[in-house]
């Protein structure tokens, strides 16, 4: 698993410094002192040789590097060094392994910038700047190691007070986006930008909870209330609720994948300033009762749900039933 940064200790050192040019390195950098001589200037296009944007229009510069590699980064990440006061954030990109997932994280991270028409620049650079700081070097922070202020030193609060950031990665990109657009505004300018969350329907839904139990973001809220109890718990009946979290979803998909019923599906995406609203969208509601054989909730007449149905109807059958989850290895299927 990723680390997750977490830019409360930089955003505490920005509030009293005068809004640098932030330069972030991979936590293996071997050298980042080099970059703490360099002095970025050049408007990086992200071409061969370009020696990188700072377009540093604040008070200098620093340099952050990281606990962890810079897989860790998110656009969140960027956004809220922004948001703390950084005037641009540049992320080093020399000597890394892996730069085509970095960049394309920080590119996402200045699509919303520009959306949003802050001066700010978000932006790679692939080499050293050739250009060199006269006199001291300039700062390097470690990630979580950072420069206390003399408030801070004698026990006053710098009238800071940051929320502990979300595991939910949509979640914390539309905290950090409340946070840019500002005030009551509904953050429509995003509305362009892509979300990747799907708009969920779900007009077949059984309450079956699968997809509740699948989702690695806990999107999904199933609840049911047992209304009547018929000769055994497995004839339960029951009022079931689902409803959706979409700042929770990451967009996997595999809810959609998932449903013995193919009871969920997309249309289009939510867009920004949904999100950014956290509003919770109710997708069902109704009667389910419990599988006779395997307990799950179901809308079915009779006493099975749709998988046991199939296996009942077909126990010596080899096929998968109708709707069950891709990703099935069929090569591995006997005789093939
Ligand atoms: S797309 Fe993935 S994260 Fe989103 S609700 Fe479905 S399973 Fe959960």
């Amino acid at each position: 698993m990723t680390a997750v940064v977490d830019t409360r200790p930089l955003r505490h050192w920005l509030h009293s410094a005068n809004s640098p040019h932030l330069v972030i390195c991979c936590g293996e950098h071997p050298d980042p002192a080099t970059w703490s001589r360099a002095v970025c200037t050049a408007v990086c296009t992200g071409g061969p040789g370009d020696a990188g944007d700072a377009g540093v229009s604040g008070s200098g510069q620093a340099v952050v590097q990281l606990s962890t590699c810079l897989g860790a980064l998110t656009p969140a990440v960027l956004l809220e060094l922004v948001a703390g006061g950084a005037s641009g954030v540049t992320v080093a990109l020399d000597g890394c392994a892996n730069p085509v997932d970095t960049e394309a994280v920080v590119n996402r991270a200045g699509t919303f910038v520009s959306a949003l028409g802050r001066p700010q620049h978000i932006n790679v650079a692939k080499v050293l700047p050739t250009e060199r700081k006269h006199g001291a070097a300039w700062p390097i922070l470690g990630e979580t190691a950072v420069p206390v202020s003399r408030r801070t030193l004698f026990g006053r609060p710098d009238g800071l007070d940051l929320a502990e950031p979300s595991e939910h990665p949509t979640q914390r990109l539309a905290a950090v986006l409340r946070e840019l657009v500002g005030g009551d505004r509904s953050g429509t300018e995003l509305d362009h930008v892509p979300t990747g969350i799907p708009r969920l329907l779900a007009t077949r839904c059984a309450g079956s909870g699968v997809c509740a139990r699948t989702c690695p973001g806990d999107a999904l809220i199933v609840t049911r209330i047992v209304l009547a109890e018929a000769s055994s718990d497995q004839d339960a009946i029951a009022q079931f609720h689902l409803a959706f979290d979409p700042a929770r979803c990451t967009g996997c998909g595999q809810c959609l994948e998932i449903c013995p019923e193919s009871a969920l599906e997309q249309s289009g995406e939510h867009v920004w300033s949904s999100l950014m609203a956290q509003e919770r969208v109710d997708l069902r509601a109704g009667l389910t009762r419990r599988c006779a054989r395997c307990g799950v909730g179901h809308g079915r007449s009779g006493d099975l749900c749709a998988v046991c149905a199939f296996r009942a109807a077909n126990p010596f059958g080899s096929t998968m039933p109708p709707g069950a989850p891709h990703g099935v290895d069929r090569g591995r299927q006997p005789g093939r």
